[in-house]
């Protein structure tokens, strides 16, 4: 198992700043390919993408990571330099500890391991990995899985190794995530003399109802999974920087975090809508960065609590909390996706780390997953 914190070390000394991925990915495939995986290099752009996987038959269990990392920030701030890992008091240093390449060493370790414990499991499993997760993500996960759907490589049951634990390794799974729709509004007005109001047309005056109202408006209940949909503005502004002037135009940005109990296109019909209800004459534009999933049940859920619950003695609890994760990309072809990885605390911060005990802990947990899966648990599969 020291293996794991070795093969972490390696990865973080790479400064694999998205979507350079400095090598990381040749490191997992030299690994993967003598542990008898048929291992692909994709690269699209400046991405670099790997697919390998054992076995040819179904069910085919998959994990997804990505080796790019956010950048460090200012490198004075570290204590020690964020791509020189380092274990201070049981916690191992550097970025991308915790998100995710500590994940990708488990995951990597773990699938080498059941492979060589069972050469002729059934089903089959796999590994996909990213350099451009962090990024604008057009040309990771989303073109791999293009082209695995394409030559029919349908992935079952697909474990995302995000950080998505809270206090402790396995207390927390993500059973799904919300979609991400931002709406970029232009009210039009006619611009004037703030003292002669008659001969403008004010668009912040024009504008303020409708916006009070989309921002107060429920536009689903929530669920058990997910909470109530809001609209939340990010930017707004208006004014020409004078005091005595009527501006022409007003913006505004705004994003819906989404549940899975509605659409995009119900959200958008239900903007304008409200933009119409108020007479504005407006210009409105979208962009859907994700959509949302969820995993409510099924053998991919009940098998990773009783791994978790195996190794750690933790239940964990499911949660649609957080950001989205390129499982957004795997999730519409039908696939159970669920992600499960170490503590969050530190990811994106100054001082990224991870638990070394943990790192063990995860391979176990990712191992015997595999095993409940494919070999115990489900053997009618
Ligand atoms: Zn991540």
């Amino acid at each position: 198992m020291e293996d794991v914190v070795a093969l972490t070390q390696e990865l973080i000394r790479r400064p694999s700043v998205t979507p350079d991925d400095q090598g990381c990915q040749m490191l997992v495939r030299a690994r993967l390919q003598a542990g008898g995986f048929a291992v692909e290099s994709l690269r699209f752009g400046a991405v670099d993408n790997l697919w390998a996987r054992h076995g040819q038959q179904g069910p085919l269990v998959v994990f997804l990571g990505h080796t790019d990392v956010v950048p460090p920030g200012p490198l004075t701030a570290w204590t020690s330099p964020p791509f020189a890992p380092e274990i201070r008091d049981g916690l191992l240093y550097g970025r991308g500890a915790a998100d995710m390449k500590g994940s990708v060493a488990a995951f990597t370790l773990a699938l080498i391991a059941f492979v060589k414990r069972h050469p002729d499991h059934p089903g089959s499993v796999g590994l996909l990995l990213t350099s451009d997760e962090e990024g604008v993500a057009v040309d990771g996960t989303v073109r791999v899985m293009e082209i695995l759907e394409g030559r029919g490589e349908h992935i079952d049951y697909c474990i995302v190794g995000e950080p998505s634990s809270n206090e402790r390794l396995g207390d927390t799974i993500k059973h799904g995530r919300r979609g991400s729709l931002t709406g970029t509004l232009t009210v039009h007005g006619i611009q004037g003399h703030i003292a002669y109001p008659e001969r403008c047309d004010n668009p912040i005056a024009r504008a303020l109802p409708a916006l009070a109202e989309l921002a107060a408006t429920e536009w689903d209940r929530g669920d058990a999974d997910f909470p109530a949909t809001r609209l939340q503005f990010s930017n707004i502004h208006a004014g020409t920087g004078a005091d005595n002037v009527i501006p022409s135009r007003l913006e505004a940005v705004f994003n819906f975090r989404f549940a899975a109990s509605i659409t995009a296109d119900a959200l958008r019909q239900g903007v304008a809508a409200i933009l119409d209800r108020y007479g504005l004459r407006y210009d409105l534009s979208w962009r859907l960065s994700g959509q949302p999933f969820l995993t409510r049940e099924g053998p991919l859920l009940e098998t990773l609590t009783e791994s978790i619950q195996a190794v750690t003695g933790i239940r964990p609890q499911r949660s649609t909390a957080g950001g989205t994760s390129d499982g957004r990309f795997v999730a519409p072809f039908g696939s159970q996706v669920l992600e499960f990885g170490p503590l969050n605390g530190s990811i994106h911060k100054i001082d990224e780390a991870i638990l070394v005990a943990d790192l063990s802990r995860l391979q176990a947990i990712y191992e015997d997953v595999l095993e409940r899966l494919l070999v115990r648990q489900w053997p009618d599969l």
